[in-house]
């Protein structure tokens, strides 16, 4: 998979409103890209379209030639992994067990994990350095360990896209960065493609190669963050006065909230 597209994709859930209008637009497997919008504006719905686990009423979402529709679930799964929103559910699995859940699209219908499998697990919980509590039971961990634990499920998983739910959304200031940080990295040596919903502009602004901005289940802005988030626009769509500035050259806007 190269690039996931969306075709003028309408959205409602049973007997409700549109909850996503006429949205178009690309996502190349190999870009960092942001999502961000006011809440309810249907980021997390986009995500389950993209990913296919919600329909369109209307439109199509596309991974390269193929309408998302006619793959199955597997064969998605082995080009896109999710990780959902952080939450406090109880696991009753072990960090181990949780990444190890990242082979299941590999395996055959009955099979169990090999050695392989192993291999890549214990490599995914190197790289999101959960490593060391890989025996540890998933209700022992902090907020930001668990996100790691979910990325790296993710990562067990061998996509081409990773499609991440406010992935800092629990987080202080450090976990925000250490997840980010990590985030970059791995689009940036190993060519994974991520594409992460944010409600938080300036992480989207420092992070991410390009923006989507939803506004009422419509895209209003897509583009480079200096083009997307500007005072305007942000007044406009999230109804508040803010500044935007710019530091020592940089091209990444920072949003400054007024009183
Ligand atoms: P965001 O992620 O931007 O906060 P969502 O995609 O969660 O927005 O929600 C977009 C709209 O869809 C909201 O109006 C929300 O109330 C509605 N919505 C979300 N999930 C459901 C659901 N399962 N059933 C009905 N309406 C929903």
């Amino acid at each position: 998979m190269n690039v996931l597209s969306l075709k003028h994709v309408t959205f409602h859930y049973a007997g409700g409103p549109a909850v996503l209008k006429d949205i178009s637009c690309r996502f190349e497997a190999d870009r960092f890209r942001g999502i961000i919008g006011p809440n309810g504006s249907g980021k997390t719905t986009l995500l389950k379209v993209i990913d296919g686990m919600l329909k369109p009423r209307r439109g199509s979402v596309l991974v390269d030639d193929r309408d998302i529709a006619d793959v199955n679930r597997s064969e998605v799964a082995r080009m896109i992994a999710v990780v959902p929103q952080e939450t406090a559910l109880v696991f009753p699995f072990t960090v181990e067990e949780v990444v190890l859940m990242g082979r299941a699209p590999h395996l055959g219908r009955f099979a169990f994990e090999g050695e392989r499998d192993r291999d890549i697990a214990r490599t995914a919980m190197e790289r999101t350095g959960v490593l060391p509590f890989a025996r540890r039971n998933m209700n022992e961990l902090s907020g930001g360990e668990r996100q790691r634990v979910l990325i790296a499920r993710a990562l067990a998983q061998q996509p081409r896209l990773i499609l991440l739910d406010d992935p800092t959304a629990f987080l202080d200031i450090k976990y925000q960065k250490t997840v980010f940080d990590l985030l970059v990295e791995l689009n940036r040596d190993e060519g994974l493609g991520i594409l992460a919903v944010t409600h938080d502009l300036n992480l989207a602004a420092l992070y991410c190669d390009t923006l989507v901005l939803l506004s009422e289940g419509r895209i209003n802005a897509q583009g480079p963050p200096g083009e997307v988030i500007t005072e305007e626009r942000i007044a406009r769509v999230y109804e508040t006065e803010v500044r935007v500035e710019y530091n020592g050259g940089s091209d990444r806007p920072r949003v400054i909230l007024r009183r």
